[in-house]
């Protein structure tokens, strides 16, 4: 696993997550996906990419993020796979 891949739903290196990324429906582990977006071959979070957007600011701003940091991250989103 490269250093430079990270989740294609949410941005984040899957180098971070905990669990090394989310896992299939066969319970194998999902290269794309980290495992708080997909767990057993299903998206945790359901909806359009502007709820999702909305979401993610949230739980940022939850982490202790700036307002900004959230903002200038949720407008990377769409640049992922699952959002094309
Ligand atoms: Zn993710």
């Amino acid at each position: 696993m490269s250093a430079k891949q990270m989740c294609q739903s949410c941005g984040m290196p899957l180098s971070k997550d905990p669990q090394g990324g989310g896992t299939n429906a066969d319970g194998t582990k999902s290269e794309k996906y980290c495992s708080y977006c997909y767990q057993s071959g299903e998206f945790t979070f359901n909806g359009t990419v502007t709820e999702f957007q909305e979401h993610c600011r949230i739980k940022m701003k939850e982490g202790g993020h700036s307002g900004f940091m959230a903002w200038l991250f949720s407008r990377g989103l769409k640049r992922l796979e699952r959002w094309k």
